[in-house]
C-alpha cells in the first residue's frame, strides 16, 4: 500500500481538494483508496456527507485506545462512500483535544502508521489529508507516509507556509530516521494573474528539485463537484484540473510523463 500524505500548515491551499480528486482519479483506474481525515475541521468529512460533530468511531477513537489498534475498532471506523473504490477514515471535531490530552505521552507518534498496516492488504493506497497546525496528527501523518504531497496556493504569501512546511519536515526526519520524499504542487493558479506568475517562478527558483512540473489551474467546476459530494473526476473527465490532477497522479505513480506535460503553464 502507498501512502501519501497531503500536507501544508497553511488552511485553504486545496490539500482537502486535492486529496479528494487524486483519489477520485485512482479509484477510476481501480485502485482501492483510503482516504484518511486527519483535518478536525472534518472538511473531506463533510465532503463525503459524514458529520464531523458526531461520526463515531474515527480517527479520534483510534487516538483514544491505548496500544496496538484494535481490528473491530478499525473495521468499524472505515466507511465505504457512494464512490466506488473510495473508503473513508473519517475525522471529529473531538480531534482538536488530541494535541492537550496525548502531546506529551511517549509512543503516540506511530498510532496512525500501526493502524494502516493492520488494512495494508485491503487498499491500494492511502491519502492523508493533514490539518493545518503541527501536531500529533501532523506528526502521525508524516510518520506513517511514503510521500509527501505540499499543495501550495500560487499568491504572495504561499511561500510563508511553505517554509514553515519543510521546517516541520526537517525536524519529523530526524524522528523517523529517514527522509521523506516530498514533491511541492502548485494550486490555484490563474495564469492571467501576474501574483500567480510571479509566485511560480520563485517555487521554481527556490525548490527546482522538489517541484511538480505541472500546475492545478483554478476551477469552479470544482465547487460543483464539492456541492455534490462527489470527486469532480466522477462528474467530468476533462475538466481541466481533473487533467492537471490526473498528470499528477501519473507523475505521483512513477508513470512516464507524456510528451507534453499536461495544465504546463
Ligand atoms: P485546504 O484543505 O488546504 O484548507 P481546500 O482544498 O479545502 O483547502 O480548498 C479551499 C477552497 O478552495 C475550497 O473552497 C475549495 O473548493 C477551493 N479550491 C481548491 N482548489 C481549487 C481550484 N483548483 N480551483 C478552484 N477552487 C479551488
Ligand atoms: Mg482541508
Amino acid at each position: 500500500m502507498n501512502i501519501w500524505a497531503v500536507a501544508n500548515q497553511k488552511g485553504g491551499v486545496g490539500k482537502t481538494t486535492t486529496a479528494i480528486t487524486l483519489a477520485g482519479l485512482l479509484a477510476l483506474r481501480g485502485q482501492r483508496v483510503l482516504l484518511v481525515d486527519l483535518d478536525p475541521h472534518g472538511s473531506l468529512t463533510s465532503y463525503f456527507r459524514l458529520d464531523p460533530e458526531t461520526v463515531e468511531p474515527g480517527v479520534y477513537q483510534l487516538f483514544q485506545a491505548p496500544g496496538a489498534p484494535d481490528p473491530m475498532l478499525l473495521q468499524a471506523a472505515i466507511r465505504a462512500t457512494a464512490v466506488e473504490n473510495i473508503s473513508v477514515l473519517p475525522a471529529s471535531t473531538a480531534m482538536a483535544t488530541l494535541d492537550r490530552q496525548l502531546g506529551a505521552r511517549e509512543g503516540m507518534g506511530r498510532i496512525l502508521a500501526q493502524a494502516l498496516a493492520c488494512v495494508e492488504e485491503r487498499f491500494d493506497i492511502a491519502l492523508l489529508d493533514c490539518p493545518p497546525t503541527l501536531g500529533v496528527l501532523m506528526v502521525n501523518a508524516l510518520g506513517a507516509s511514503g510521500h509527501l504531497i505540499i499543495p501550495v496556493q500560487t499568491e504572495y504569501l504561499a511561500l510563508k507556509g511553505l517554509e514553515r512546511m519543510l521546517r516541520t519536515l526537517t525536524m519529523v526526519e530526524r524522528a523517523r530516521r529517514s527522509p521523506l520524499s516530498y514533491t511541492i504542487v502548485p494550486t490555484l493558479y490563474d495564469q492571467r494573474t501576474h501574483a500567480a506568475r510571479e509566485a511560480l517562478e520563485q517555487l521554481r527558483i527556490l525548490h527546482p528539485d522538489h517541484l511538480w512540473n505541472g500546475i492545478i489551474p483554478v476551477d469552479t467546476q470544482l465547487r460543483e463537484a464539492s456541492r455534490r459530494g462527489l470527486p469532480l473526476s466522477t462528474l467530468s473527465r476533462v475538466a481541466r484540473s481533473v487533467t492537471a490532477y490526473a498528470a499528477l497522479a501519473s507523475f505521483l505513480l512513477g508513470e512516464p510523463a507524456p510528451v507534453m506535460a499536461a495544465g504546463n503553464a
